[in-house]
């Protein structure tokens, strides 16, 4: 089922989630919900809090959806290992319309459960070590906004609050 996308300003995007406990049929329905929702949007990621969930979970599939068998569900993620640097556009479908170049370390390892429990290890680098870290940023109530410094994030904060008094956000 599609999951209503939340957009900046929305609580639950701002404040950090919860870590799964019960991995039983509701989760495996918001994982379901969750990958054919960031697919119909599309896009490459999605984290529980942008559908208004606040729990430790996010999708990624690089391909969205075009190629089988890509999709990563995590659970309660964690970073084991971050270094390096890149520097790439990066957007989110949370803050539709904008985007900004982001600094992010350039390879990453993630501990976390699947969506049955077990534990897992995920190394990424390039978009995928990006991906891994804007979703897991989510988790904790940060959108690729708050990566930026203050002038950029002000002008595009400024924008959207422009959008929400007129009613277009
Ligand atoms: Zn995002």
């Amino acid at each position: 089922m599609l999951r209503p996308l939340v957009k900046y300003g929305a609580h639950g995007l701002h404040a950090p989630a919860a870590p799964v406990v019960d991995f039983g049929d509701e989760l495996q329905t918001l994982i379901d919900d969750m990958i054919e929702t960031m697919y119909a949007a599309p896009g490459i990621g999605l984290a529980a809090p942008q559908i208004g969930v606040p729990l430790q979970v996010c999708v990624i599939d690089l391909s969205s959806g075009k190629r089988g068998g890509e999709v990563l569900a995590l659970v309660n993620p964690q970073f084991v290992e971050r270094d390096g640097m890149q520097l790439e556009e990066e957007g989110c479908l949370s803050v539709p319309g904008f985007s900004a170049t982001v600094p992010r370390p350039a390879r990453v390892i993630v501990r976390a459960r699947d969506r049955h429990g077990a534990e897992r290890t995920v190394e990424g680098t390039g978009l995928l070590a990006r991906a891994l870290q804007h979703e897991i940023d989510h988790l904790e109530g940060r959108l690729f906004l708050d990566r930026l410094r203050g002038v950029k994030r002000d002008i595009i904060v400024r924008k959207i609050k422009k959008l929400q008094r007129s009613g277009k956000w």
